[in-house]
C-alpha cells in the first residue's frame, strides 16, 4: 500500500480567509456584558440574549418581548448574526435521524447530523470544513482542509438541533439534545481553542450556555498529542475517543498519516495520562477494514495494548465511501475480532451505522452540495 503524504495542516499553513462574524457565543459571559455595554446597553441584556440563544434556541428579535422594541434589532444585529445556513435536509430511520447541510458565511459547507435514540439525542458536529488530516478511508479527508470553524458555528448546529427538538419535528414527541460527539467533519484537535471554547458553551449551564452535561460530551481525535495533553489539564470531564484504526505503526502510518508524527505507543500514552487526570474512560475507535485491519493477529495485538486501562473499544464496521476500493469486513471477520479483543478483557461495543442510506454515518461527510435528492425543504437559518 503507497503511503499517503503527512497531511498538510501539519507543515503549517492555514487557510487564508475572513473570520466569520462575531456571534454571542463567541463569547464567555463577561465578554457578552462588555460588548452590550460597548452597544449602549445595560450590562443585564447580555444574559437576557443569552436565555434567549441558549435556553429558547431563537436569535429572532420578534422572540425576545423582554427586550425594548428600540434595542431588540441592535441587540440581536450585533450579536446574533445568523452563521449558517441550511441548504439541504435529509431524514431516515424514520424521521429520527437528520443530516443537515450547512452553508457559511463565506460558503464554506459542513455537515451535522442528529440522531434519536430511545433513551437519549446525540448530534454530531463538524468543527472544521474539510479536514487535513487525509485519511484514505475517510470521505471528509479526500478534500482537504477549507478552515476552522468558529466556537459559535460549532454551537450553532447543536441549537439548531436542540431547537428541531423543541419544536417536536423530530418523532416520536418534543425532546432535547442529550449527547454532542465531534465526529463530523473535521480533526476537533487541529481546531483546539474553538473546539474547547464550544464544549465549554454547549456546557456550562444557562444562560452562559446550554447546559448538556461534559460527560454526555465526545471529542474524538486522530491523535495529536500535544493537543490531547492539553485537553487532559482543561479540567473538563469529555469522553477522549481516539482513532486508532491500526494496532501497529506500519498499518496506521497509512490509514491515519499523522501516525508517522506521533506513533501508536505515544498516542496510547497520551490516552493513558487522559483517563488517569480525568478519571474518564477512553473511546478506542477502530473502522472494521476487510482484511485491511480486521485479522485475528490484530485484535491480539490491539487487546494486548488495551489490556489493564481505562478503555473500551468502540469498532465501526467500515462505511463505504465513492472511490473507495475498501470495504466492511466480513461478519465472521467482526466476530472473531471482537471474540479476541473480549479475551483480553478489553471492553468492546460495535457501532450502529446510523445514517448511512443518507451518507450521513461516521466517515461519510463530504458536504458536497450536489451528491443527494432533497428529502425536505431546507430549514430557515441557523442561529
Ligand atoms: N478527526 C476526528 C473525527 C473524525 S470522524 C477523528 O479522526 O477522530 C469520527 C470517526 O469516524 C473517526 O474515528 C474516523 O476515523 C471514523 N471514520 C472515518 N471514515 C470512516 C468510514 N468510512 N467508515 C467508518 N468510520 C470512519
Amino acid at each position: 500500500m503507497a503511503k499517503p503524504p503527512v497531511p498538510l495542516a501539519l507543515s503549517g499553513s492555514r487557510p487564508v480567509r475572513g473570520k466569520p462574524p462575531r456571534h454571542l457565543a463567541d463569547l464567555d459571559l463577561a465578554g457578552r456584558r462588555a460588548a452590550v455595554t460597548d452597544l449602549g446597553e445595560p450590562p443585564f441584556r447580555a444574559v437576557q440574549l443569552s436565555k434567549h440563544f441558549f435556553g429558547r434556541y431563537t436569535q429572532h428579535p420578534d422572540d425576545m418581548t423582554d427586550l425594548p422594541l428600540t434595542s431588540r434589532a441592535a441587540l440581536a444585529g450585533a450579536l446574533l448574526p445568523p452563521l449558517l445556513t441550511a441548504e439541504q435536509d435529509l431524514s431516515c430511520d424514520d424521521g429520527t435521524t437528520r443530516k443537515t447541510l450547512w452553508r457559511a458565511f463565506d460558503g464554506a459547507l459542513v455537515e451535522s447530523v442528529l440522531m434519536r435514540y430511545p433513551d437519549r439525542v446525540t448530534m454530531c458536529v463538524s468543527s472544521q470544513a474539510g479536514c487535513g488530516m487525509a485519511c484514505p478511508f475517510c470521505a471528509t479527508g479526500q478534500a482537504g482542509l477549507t478552515r476552522n470553524l468558529s466556537t459559535a458555528e460549532i454551537v450553532a448546529q447543536v441549537v439548531a438541533g436542540a431547537r428541531l427538538l423543541a419544536d417536536g419535528q423530530i418523532p416520536p414527541r418534543p425532546s432535547r439534545v442529550s449527547n454532542v460527539v465531534f465526529m463530523g467533519m473535521g480533526e476537533p484537535l487541529a481546531n483546539y481553542a474553538n473546539v474547547v471554547g464550544a464544549v465549554r458553551r454547549l456546557t456550562d449551564p444557562v444562560p452562559e450556555g446550554m447546559g448538556i452535561s461534559q460527560r454526555s460530551v465526545t471529542v474524538s481525535t486522530v491523535g495529536l498529542v500535544p493537543a490531547i495533553g492539553k485537553l487532559a489539564a482543561e479540567g473538563l470531564s469529555v469522553t477522549l475517543a481516539v482513532s486508532l484504526h491500526a494496532p501497529d505503526d506500519d498499518l496506521r502510518d497509512t490509514l491515519v498519516p499523522v501516525n508517522r508524527r506521533w506513533q501508536v505507543a505515544e498516542v496510547l500514552d497520551a490516552a493513558w495520562n487522559y483517563a488517569a487526570v480525568t478519571g474518564r474512560r477512553v473511546s478506542i475507535e477502530y473502522a472494521l477494514i476487510k482484511e485491511i485491519n480486521d485479522q485475528a493477529w490484530r485484535a491480539d495485538l490491539l487487546g494486548s495494548l488495551l489490556a489493564g486501562h481505562l478503555a473500551h473499544v468502540n469498532l465501526i464496521p467500515l462505511n463505504p465511501t465513492p472511490g473507495s476500493v475498501w470495504t466492511a469486513s466480513r461478519p465472521s471477520a467482526q466476530r472473531e475480532f471482537v471474540r479476541r479483543l473480549e479475551s483480553h478483557g478489553v471492553p468492546v461495543t460495535v457501532r450502529d451505522t446510523r445514517g448511512r442510506e443518507i451518507d450521513g454515518a461516521c466517515g461519510q461527510l463530504a458536504a458536497s452540495a450536489s451528491s443527494s435528492v432533497l428529502a425536505h425543504p431546507a430549514s430557515p437559518p441557523a442561529p
